[in-house]
Protein backbone atom coordinates (compact mmCIF):
# COMPACT_ATOMS: atom_id res chain seq x y z
CA UNK A 1 0.00 0.00 0.00
CA UNK A 2 1.24 3.28 -0.39
CA UNK A 3 1.50 5.71 2.96
CA UNK A 4 3.30 9.05 4.16
CA UNK A 5 6.70 8.64 6.07
CA UNK A 6 8.23 11.59 7.44
CA UNK A 7 11.95 10.93 6.63
CA UNK A 8 13.11 13.67 9.17
CA UNK A 9 12.13 17.51 9.92
CA UNK A 10 10.28 18.66 6.48
CA UNK A 11 11.35 15.95 4.74
CA UNK A 12 7.85 13.73 3.19
CA UNK A 13 7.29 11.01 0.73
CA UNK A 14 5.00 9.00 0.04
CA UNK A 15 6.28 5.61 -0.47
CA UNK A 16 5.07 1.83 -1.01
CA UNK A 17 4.20 0.22 3.11
CA UNK A 18 4.07 -3.28 3.87
CA UNK A 19 0.07 -4.16 4.12
CA UNK A 20 -1.13 -4.22 7.96
CA UNK A 21 -2.32 -7.81 9.21
CA UNK A 22 -4.70 -8.99 11.65
CA UNK A 23 -1.93 -9.06 14.90
CA UNK A 24 -4.76 -9.31 17.75
CA UNK A 25 -7.89 -10.97 18.14
CA UNK A 26 -8.98 -7.28 18.74
CA UNK A 27 -7.56 -5.79 15.47
CA UNK A 28 -9.60 -4.60 12.39
CA UNK A 29 -7.94 -4.05 9.31
CA UNK A 30 -9.41 -0.61 7.40
CA UNK A 31 -9.20 0.83 3.69
CA UNK A 32 -9.01 4.53 4.12
CA UNK A 33 -11.94 6.55 2.47
CA UNK A 34 -10.12 9.32 2.86
CA UNK A 35 -7.62 11.39 5.50
CA UNK A 36 -5.48 14.04 6.80
CA UNK A 37 -3.13 16.18 7.61
CA UNK A 38 -3.24 17.39 11.69
CA UNK A 39 -1.43 21.09 12.63
CA UNK A 40 -0.36 18.33 15.43
CA UNK A 41 1.77 17.22 12.42
CA UNK A 42 3.93 20.27 12.36
CA UNK A 43 5.49 19.57 15.47
CA UNK A 44 7.99 16.73 13.89
CA UNK A 45 7.76 18.77 10.59
CA UNK A 46 9.42 21.70 12.22
CA UNK A 47 11.49 19.67 14.04
CA UNK A 48 9.89 20.22 17.45
CA UNK A 49 8.95 16.41 18.08
CA UNK A 50 11.70 13.95 17.21
CA UNK A 51 10.93 12.44 14.04
CA UNK A 52 12.88 9.76 11.85
CA UNK A 53 11.16 7.51 9.00
CA UNK A 54 7.96 8.21 10.89
CA UNK A 55 4.68 6.40 9.52
CA UNK A 56 2.30 9.39 9.74
CA UNK A 57 -1.04 10.58 10.09
CA UNK A 58 -3.67 9.63 12.97
CA UNK A 59 -7.03 10.83 11.24
CA UNK A 60 -9.22 8.39 9.52
CA UNK A 61 -12.66 7.48 7.90
CA UNK A 62 -12.55 3.98 6.11
CA UNK A 63 -14.12 0.66 5.36
CA UNK A 64 -13.73 -2.58 7.42
CA UNK A 65 -11.84 -5.35 5.50
CA UNK A 66 -11.35 -7.89 8.01
CA UNK A 67 -11.75 -8.38 11.80
CA UNK A 68 -9.73 -10.39 14.32
CA UNK A 69 -12.13 -13.35 16.09
CA UNK A 70 -12.59 -11.47 18.94
CA UNK A 71 -13.94 -8.08 17.20
CA UNK A 72 -18.07 -7.71 18.07
CA UNK A 73 -19.70 -4.27 17.36
CA UNK A 74 -17.97 -3.78 13.54
CA UNK A 75 -17.95 -6.30 10.61
CA UNK A 76 -16.49 -6.24 7.25
CA UNK A 77 -18.12 -3.60 4.83
CA UNK A 78 -19.03 -1.20 7.50
CA UNK A 79 -17.85 2.12 7.13
CA UNK A 80 -16.10 3.38 10.47
CA UNK A 81 -14.24 6.29 12.83
CA UNK A 82 -11.95 6.08 14.99
CA UNK A 83 -10.77 8.30 17.65
CA UNK A 84 -6.63 9.22 17.65
CA UNK A 85 -6.13 7.31 20.74
CA UNK A 86 -6.59 3.52 20.83
CA UNK A 87 -8.73 2.90 23.63
CA UNK A 88 -10.43 -0.64 24.85
CA UNK A 89 -13.85 1.86 26.39
CA UNK A 90 -14.48 -0.90 29.13
CA UNK A 91 -11.45 -0.18 31.60
CA UNK A 92 -12.51 2.19 34.12
CA UNK A 93 -10.65 5.26 33.21
CA UNK A 94 -12.59 4.52 29.73
CA UNK A 95 -15.96 4.64 31.58
CA UNK A 96 -15.37 7.53 33.50
CA UNK A 97 -15.21 9.21 29.81
CA UNK A 98 -11.59 9.49 29.99
CA UNK A 99 -10.88 7.17 26.81
CA UNK A 100 -7.70 8.90 25.89
CA UNK A 101 -6.10 8.16 29.19
CA UNK A 102 -7.32 4.20 28.49
CA UNK A 103 -4.89 2.06 30.46
CA UNK A 104 -4.81 0.55 26.89
CA UNK A 105 -3.93 3.99 25.15
CA UNK A 106 -1.99 3.71 22.08
CA UNK A 107 -2.05 6.82 20.07
CA UNK A 108 -2.12 6.28 16.25
CA UNK A 109 -0.06 8.81 15.15
CA UNK A 110 3.04 6.82 17.05
CA UNK A 111 1.91 3.14 15.91
CA UNK A 112 -0.20 2.94 12.83
CA UNK A 113 0.34 6.22 10.74
CA UNK A 114 -3.47 6.59 9.13
CA UNK A 115 -1.86 8.75 6.05
CA UNK A 116 -1.77 4.95 4.17
CA UNK A 117 -4.50 3.47 1.83
CA UNK A 118 -5.11 0.85 5.03
CA UNK A 119 -4.06 0.80 8.80
CA UNK A 120 -4.66 -1.75 11.39
CA UNK A 121 -6.74 -0.19 14.25
CA UNK A 122 -6.21 -2.34 17.70
CA UNK A 123 -9.17 -2.42 20.15
CA UNK A 124 -11.52 -1.88 17.58
CA UNK A 125 -14.25 -2.59 19.50
CA UNK A 126 -13.34 0.08 22.29
CA UNK A 127 -11.94 2.45 19.34
CA UNK A 128 -13.82 2.16 16.16
CA UNK A 129 -17.84 3.42 15.40
CA UNK A 130 -19.66 2.74 12.77
CA UNK A 131 -22.03 4.94 10.88
CA UNK A 132 -25.60 3.74 10.08
CA UNK A 133 -24.67 3.22 6.66
CA UNK A 134 -22.25 4.48 4.34
CA UNK A 135 -22.33 8.10 3.58
CA UNK A 136 -22.74 10.40 0.89
CA UNK A 137 -19.91 11.65 -0.75
CA UNK A 138 -20.08 15.14 0.61
CA UNK A 139 -20.35 13.93 4.22
CA UNK A 140 -17.32 12.27 4.03
CA UNK A 141 -15.07 15.73 5.26
CA UNK A 142 -17.32 16.50 8.16
CA UNK A 143 -17.15 12.42 9.55
CA UNK A 144 -13.14 12.54 8.92
CA UNK A 145 -13.13 16.07 10.72
CA UNK A 146 -15.08 14.14 13.85
CA UNK A 147 -11.57 11.88 14.46
CA UNK A 148 -10.03 14.31 15.58
CA UNK A 149 -10.37 17.88 15.19
CA UNK A 150 -14.07 18.24 16.01
CA UNK A 151 -13.51 15.99 18.92
CA UNK A 152 -11.17 17.95 20.44
CA UNK A 153 -12.41 21.26 19.54
CA UNK A 154 -15.77 19.61 21.60
CA UNK A 155 -13.84 18.25 24.19
CA UNK A 156 -12.43 21.48 25.24
CA UNK A 157 -15.34 23.29 24.64
CA UNK A 158 -17.24 21.05 27.16
CA UNK A 159 -14.25 20.89 29.50
CA UNK A 160 -14.50 24.79 29.77
CA UNK A 161 -17.57 24.15 30.69
CA UNK A 162 -19.44 26.16 27.68
CA UNK A 163 -23.32 26.43 27.61
CA UNK A 164 -26.94 28.29 28.11
CA UNK A 165 -25.87 31.67 29.79
CA UNK A 166 -22.05 31.68 29.15
CA UNK A 167 -19.75 33.48 26.92
CA UNK A 168 -17.26 31.53 25.85
CA UNK A 169 -13.24 32.97 24.26
CA UNK A 170 -11.35 30.75 21.87
CA UNK A 171 -8.19 31.41 21.85
CA UNK A 172 -6.69 30.03 18.19
CA UNK A 173 -7.99 30.00 14.86
CA UNK A 174 -6.82 26.93 13.54
CA UNK A 175 -8.84 24.20 13.12
CA UNK A 176 -9.30 22.84 16.36
CA UNK A 177 -9.83 26.53 17.86
CA UNK A 178 -12.50 26.94 14.71
CA UNK A 179 -14.55 23.39 15.99
CA UNK A 180 -14.51 24.76 19.34
CA UNK A 181 -16.76 27.96 18.48
CA UNK A 182 -19.06 25.53 16.49
CA UNK A 183 -19.11 23.12 19.54
CA UNK A 184 -19.82 26.18 22.03
CA UNK A 185 -22.35 27.51 19.70
CA UNK A 186 -24.07 23.53 19.48
CA UNK A 187 -23.78 23.35 23.72
CA UNK A 188 -25.87 26.51 23.79
CA UNK A 189 -23.26 29.72 24.50
CA UNK A 190 -24.63 32.88 25.00
CA UNK A 191 -21.47 34.38 23.29
CA UNK A 192 -18.62 33.50 21.66
CA UNK A 193 -15.40 35.30 21.39
CA UNK A 194 -12.94 34.02 18.30
CA UNK A 195 -9.29 35.06 18.92
CA UNK A 196 -7.60 36.23 15.52
CA UNK A 197 -6.19 38.33 13.58
CA UNK A 198 -6.55 36.13 10.17
CA UNK A 199 -9.59 37.47 7.80
CA UNK A 200 -10.05 34.16 6.22
CA UNK A 201 -10.26 32.74 9.56
CA UNK A 202 -12.50 35.26 11.37
CA UNK A 203 -15.01 34.64 8.50
CA UNK A 204 -15.26 30.89 9.43
CA UNK A 205 -15.43 31.46 13.10
CA UNK A 206 -18.51 33.58 12.31
CA UNK A 207 -20.16 30.59 10.21
CA UNK A 208 -19.26 28.49 12.77
CA UNK A 209 -20.94 30.78 15.50
CA UNK A 210 -18.43 33.44 16.74
CA UNK A 211 -20.43 36.69 17.53
CA UNK A 212 -17.52 38.44 18.56
CA UNK A 213 -13.96 38.86 17.46
CA UNK A 214 -10.83 39.93 19.18
CA UNK A 215 -7.64 40.51 17.25
CA UNK A 216 -4.94 41.88 20.09
CA UNK A 217 -3.11 39.43 22.09
CA UNK A 218 -1.65 38.60 25.35
CA UNK A 219 -1.88 41.42 27.74
CA UNK A 220 -4.21 43.36 25.33
CA UNK A 221 -5.84 40.51 24.41
CA UNK A 222 -7.19 39.83 27.94
CA UNK A 223 -8.16 43.19 28.36
CA UNK A 224 -10.50 42.98 25.28
CA UNK A 225 -12.02 40.24 26.96
CA UNK A 226 -12.17 42.31 30.67
CA UNK A 227 -13.68 44.66 28.37
CA UNK A 228 -16.55 42.99 26.35
CA UNK A 229 -17.52 40.89 29.97
CA UNK A 230 -17.99 44.07 32.07
CA UNK A 231 -15.07 43.10 33.69
CA UNK A 232 -15.20 39.88 34.79
CA UNK A 233 -13.50 37.96 32.11
CA UNK A 234 -15.23 34.52 30.29
CA UNK A 235 -16.84 31.95 32.22
CA UNK A 236 -15.12 29.34 29.63
CA UNK A 237 -11.90 29.33 27.81
CA UNK A 238 -10.54 27.27 25.02
CA UNK A 239 -7.09 27.46 24.46
CA UNK A 240 -6.13 25.91 21.13
CA UNK A 241 -2.60 26.81 20.27
CA UNK A 242 -0.07 25.60 22.84
CA UNK A 243 2.26 28.49 22.88
CA UNK A 244 3.68 30.19 26.20
CA UNK A 245 1.53 33.87 25.09
CA UNK A 246 -1.79 32.13 24.06
CA UNK A 247 -1.89 29.77 26.96
CA UNK A 248 -1.07 32.41 29.72
CA UNK A 249 -3.51 34.81 27.44
CA UNK A 250 -6.37 32.05 28.00
CA UNK A 251 -5.43 31.60 32.03
CA UNK A 252 -5.63 35.72 32.20
CA UNK A 253 -9.07 35.65 29.68
CA UNK A 254 -10.84 33.55 32.34
CA UNK A 255 -12.88 34.88 35.48
CA UNK A 256 -12.54 33.47 38.76
CA UNK A 257 -14.31 30.45 39.11
CA UNK A 258 -14.58 30.23 35.51
CA UNK A 259 -13.48 26.70 33.32
CA UNK A 260 -10.75 26.80 30.68
CA UNK A 261 -10.17 23.54 28.29
CA UNK A 262 -6.94 23.53 26.78
CA UNK A 263 -6.41 21.38 23.86
CA UNK A 264 -2.97 22.95 22.02
CA UNK A 265 -0.05 20.65 22.44
CA UNK A 266 1.91 23.03 24.49
CA UNK A 267 5.56 21.33 23.94
CA UNK A 268 7.13 24.63 25.54
CA UNK A 269 4.69 26.93 27.91
CA UNK A 270 6.14 26.97 31.42
CA UNK A 271 3.18 28.03 33.85
CA UNK A 272 3.97 30.23 36.43
CA UNK A 273 2.38 28.55 39.86
CA UNK A 274 1.89 31.89 41.48
CA UNK A 275 -0.31 33.32 38.27
CA UNK A 276 -2.06 29.65 38.32
CA UNK A 277 -2.32 30.31 41.91
CA UNK A 278 -4.43 33.57 42.05
CA UNK A 279 -6.02 32.85 38.87
CA UNK A 280 -8.63 30.81 40.94
CA UNK A 281 -10.11 28.95 37.88
CA UNK A 282 -10.88 25.58 37.06
CA UNK A 283 -8.31 23.61 34.31
CA UNK A 284 -9.24 20.49 32.25
CA UNK A 285 -7.01 19.61 29.31
CA UNK A 286 -4.81 17.24 27.52
CA UNK A 287 -5.31 14.58 24.46
CA UNK A 288 -9.23 14.45 23.96
CA UNK A 289 -11.17 11.78 24.93
CA UNK A 290 -12.99 11.65 21.25
CA UNK A 291 -14.12 8.26 21.61
CA UNK A 292 -16.58 9.37 24.24
CA UNK A 293 -18.30 12.27 21.68
CA UNK A 294 -18.08 10.36 18.45
CA UNK A 295 -21.40 8.52 18.67
CA UNK A 296 -23.07 11.80 19.45
CA UNK A 297 -20.92 13.78 16.69
CA UNK A 298 -21.90 10.89 14.11
CA UNK A 299 -25.50 11.24 14.70
CA UNK A 300 -25.37 15.25 14.17
CA UNK A 301 -23.00 15.07 10.59
CA UNK A 302 -25.49 12.25 9.90
CA UNK A 303 -28.49 14.54 10.47
CA UNK A 304 -26.39 17.58 9.08
CA UNK A 305 -27.27 19.07 11.67
CA UNK A 306 -23.62 20.81 11.83
CA UNK A 307 -20.92 20.94 8.84
CA UNK A 308 -17.33 20.57 10.76
CA UNK A 309 -16.10 19.75 6.85
CA UNK A 310 -15.18 23.59 6.33
CA UNK A 311 -12.15 23.21 8.14
CA UNK A 312 -10.85 21.25 5.49
CA UNK A 313 -9.55 24.00 2.82
CA UNK A 314 -7.36 22.01 0.92
CA UNK A 315 -7.93 18.52 -0.76
CA UNK A 316 -4.99 16.87 -2.77
CA UNK A 317 -4.07 12.78 -3.24
CA UNK A 318 -2.29 10.96 -0.93
CA UNK A 319 0.22 11.37 -3.40
CA UNK A 320 0.52 14.63 -3.20
CA UNK A 321 0.63 14.83 0.65
CA UNK A 322 4.26 16.86 0.79
CA UNK A 323 2.18 19.66 -0.59
CA UNK A 324 -0.53 19.49 2.46
CA UNK A 325 2.25 19.57 4.71
CA UNK A 326 4.05 22.97 2.92
CA UNK A 327 1.01 24.45 3.05
CA UNK A 328 -0.08 23.73 6.45
CA UNK A 329 3.60 24.79 7.48
CA UNK A 330 3.01 28.07 5.92
CA UNK A 331 -0.50 29.02 6.91
CA UNK A 332 -1.57 28.66 3.60
CA UNK A 333 -4.25 26.37 4.36
CA UNK A 334 -5.75 25.49 7.62
CA UNK A 335 -6.20 22.04 6.96
CA UNK A 336 -5.49 19.54 4.01
CA UNK A 337 -7.59 16.48 3.29
CA UNK A 338 -5.47 13.44 1.70
CA UNK A 339 -8.04 11.67 -0.75
CA UNK A 340 -7.09 7.94 -1.81
ZN1 LIG B 1 -9.85 1.86 28.66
Amino acid sequence: MRGVIMYGPGDVHVVDREDPKIIEPTDAIIRLTATCICGSDLWPYRGIEPVDHTPMGHEYVGVVEEIGADVKTVKPGDFVIGSFVISDNTCEICRAGFQSKCIHAEFVAQTVGTQAEKARIPHADGTLVATPGHPDEDLVPALLAASDVLGTGWYAADAAQAGPGKTVAVVGDGAVGLMAILAARELGAERIIAMSRHPERQKLARYYGATDIVEERGEEGIARIRDLTDGYGAHSVVEAVGTQESFMQAVGATRGGGHMGYVGVNYDVQIPGIQLFFAGIHLLGGPAPVRRFLPDLIDRIWNRTIDPGRVFDLTLPLDQAAEGYKAMNERRAIKTLLTL
